[in-house]
Formats: C-alpha cells, sequence, structure tokens
C-alpha cells in the first residue's frame, strides 16, 4: 500500500479517514494494525480489497498485490482477487453464515462459487478444511445455530482458507469471542500460517493479542501512521508518544506490578482535525510546533519508522 488516502464525501465535505499511509506485508508475515476505533483500520482493509462503500472513495495512493495494480482492475479482475488472492474475516462474519444451510453445505458452496470442482471433491475438500481449524467431520451436518461462537467462528477460517489465499485480512476476527477462546483460535491460525505460508494483515484494537501475534506492528491514529516496528522492537523500545499511551494501557501479567496509565481524552473528530500533530491534544509530551507542524514520517531503525517532532531534529 502507497500514500493510501480515502474519504467519506459527506454532504459537509470530504472527511478523510486515511491519510497517506503505506506498508508492506511479506509472504508469510503477520503485519498487526493497531489502533483505537475510528483510527481508520478497517477502513484501510477495506480499500486494499475494494469493498469500501460510499460515501467512502479512494482518493489517492496505490494498492499493490503481487506486482499488480489493485485500483485499476475492473469487476472481473477483482472477482478474481477477492477470496482466490484476498480472503477478509471480519468480527461478526460467524453471525453471516446462512442458518438454514449446514455447515458442509456452506463450504462446498463457497468452494464451488470461485471453482469449477465436482461437489464430491468440494465435500472432501470441506472434510480436510474443517480438520484444519480443528472442527470433527462429523460437523458437516450441523447448523450454524448447534456450535458455539467459537466454532463459527473457525468455519469462517475455513471457508477464508478454502481456496489457499496467499493473504488473508482479519479484522478484529476474535473480538466477539471470549478470552480463551481467543487465544486458542490466533494460536491455530498462526500454526496454520505457518504450515500453509500464507499471510495476515491482522486488525484489532486489543493490543496485547496483536503484540503476541504479529511479526511486525503499524500504529494509526486518527488516520495516519504514528510509527511502525518490528514488534519486539515496538513492545521494548516504543518511540511515539501514542504507542506508549497504547502500551501503558496493557496489563502485563509478568515482571513488577505497574499502573495502568492509559491515554487521556478521546480521537478526535475526524471532521474536524486539530493542525501539526493529530495527537498533540492528547500527547504528555507536546511542544509548540506540535501544534502547528505535521511530524513527517522518518526511519529511526532497520524496519522501524515513526511520526513526531521529540525524533526529528528542529
Ligand atoms: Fe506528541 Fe508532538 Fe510527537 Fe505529536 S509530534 S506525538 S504532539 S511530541
Ligand atoms: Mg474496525
Amino acid at each position: 500500500m502507497r500514500d493510501l488516502r480515502v474519504e467519506y464525501l459527506t454532504p459537509a465535505g470530504p472527511v478523510c479517514a486515511v491519510d497517506g499511509v503505506s506498508f508492506d506485508i511479506g509472504r508469510g508475515e503477520v503485519l498487526g494494525l493497531a489502533g483505537e476505533s475510528g483510527s481508520g483500520k478497517s477502513t484501510v482493509a477495506q480499500a486494499l480489497l475494494r469493498i469500501l462503500r460510499p460515501p467512502a472513495v479512494i482518493s489517492g495512493g496505490q494498492v499493490l498485490f503481487e506486482g499488480e495494480d489493485v485500483l485499476a482492475m475492473n469487476e472481473a479482475q477483482l472477482r478474481q482477487l477477492r477470496w482466490r488472492k484476498i480472503s477478509l474475516v471480519f468480527q461478526s462474519a460467524m453471525n453471516s453464515l446462512n442458518p438454514i444451510l449446514t455447515i458442509g453445505e456452506q463450504i462446498v458452496d463457497a468452494i464451488q462459487a470461485h471453482q469449477r470442482v465436482k461437489r464430491s471433491d468440494a465435500l472432501d475438500r470441506a472434510v480436510a478444511l474443517l480438520k484444519l481449524v480443528g472442527i470433527d467431520s462429523s460437523r458437516l451436518t450441523s447448523y450454524p445455530h448447534q456450535l458455539s461462537g467459537g466454532m463459527r467462528q473457525r468455519v469462517v477460517i475455513a471457508i477464508a482458507l478454502a481456496l489457499e489465499p496467499p493473504l488473508m485480512l482479519m479484522d478484529e476476527p476474535t473480538t466477539a469471542l471470549d478470552v480463551v477462546v481467543q487465544k486458542e483460535i490466533l494460536h491455530q491460525v498462526s500454526e496454520l500460517k505457518e504450515k500453509l505460508g500464507f499471510s495476515i494483515l491482522f486488525i484489532t484494537h486489543d493490543l496485547s493479542l496483536i503484540l503476541e501475534f504479529s511479526t511486525r506492528i503499524a500504529v494509526l491514529y486518527a488516520g495516519k501512521l504514528m510509527e511502525m516496528a518490528p514488534s519486539q522492537e515496538l513492545f521494548h523500545a516504543p518511540r511515539h508518544p501514542y504507542t506508549k499511551g497504547l502500551l501503558g494501557s496493557v496489563p502485563s501479567v509478568r515482571g513488577p506490578r505497574k499502573k495502568l496509565v492509559g491515554i487521556s481524552g478521546s480521537p478526535p473528530d475526524m471532521r474536524k482535525l486539530p493542525g501539526g500533530c493529530r495527537f498533540h491534544q492528547r500527547c504528555p509530551s507536546a511542544m509548540d510546533r506540535c501544534r502547528s507542524d505535521v511530524p513527517e514520517l522518518r526511519e529511526l531503525g532497520p524496519d522501524h519508522i515513526e511520526a513526531c517532532h521529540l525524533d526529528s531534529p528542529t
């Protein structure tokens, strides 16, 4: 993604939801996208698949997937891209399963919608897919209401893997589930990723999950990229005050007890963004120039970028 810009065309004028976001996702990598709600995380994922709904429009930048320009694709090309190349698992996906079809029928339908295969072959594939996500083949004849939330979300993940896409977008994939089930599912996804070699864009507001499951993390604030670094580095040596604030609000079970700090205030109204650094109203280190000058993204080290005046020479 290069310099992506997404605007919502409202009657009161355009509202910029994503402003100049760039990143790469390598093969087999999990890129975590962190940030509070409304920071533009889901918008980025939807732009990547070109499934944004009006009044949202992509007003600038580039999305390149395996060298192909996604923003220039026509409908037929997009159909080839979606699901086959890039699949999507979102939070309420488990509720999007059809209540009157069995799990088996839905997986088979999903396969046959994209590939010309015999029903019996698709059924074999459905059994294998369920096994991949740890569900017994006896569940093929179950209806969604007969499965727990965790199992339903696993079925959705199985469907997302059906065509072995090289990239899976996971937007708050486990947020609706309890903590234990969340971890179980994400561990399973990590194992599958190792086995099958796909890449993941992992979106969640839950920083502890993102730290555990991502290779690299990008932190978004009010539609802008604030910091991006390998997970371990971001965790042990965060540089941006917003990243520090996010980390300060994550409780730790190991190490000495510390007070949870959190970040005061709330994200800005995207219709009335503050000038200068978008975080300045909440930043404990804000200086005069933060109110007027927009900090540019700078390289701090290998794979580590950040946008903050504290780290830039005046
Ligand atoms: Fe804080 Fe200024 Fe850095 Fe923004 S640029 S994060 S306001 S110190
Ligand atoms: Mg979202």
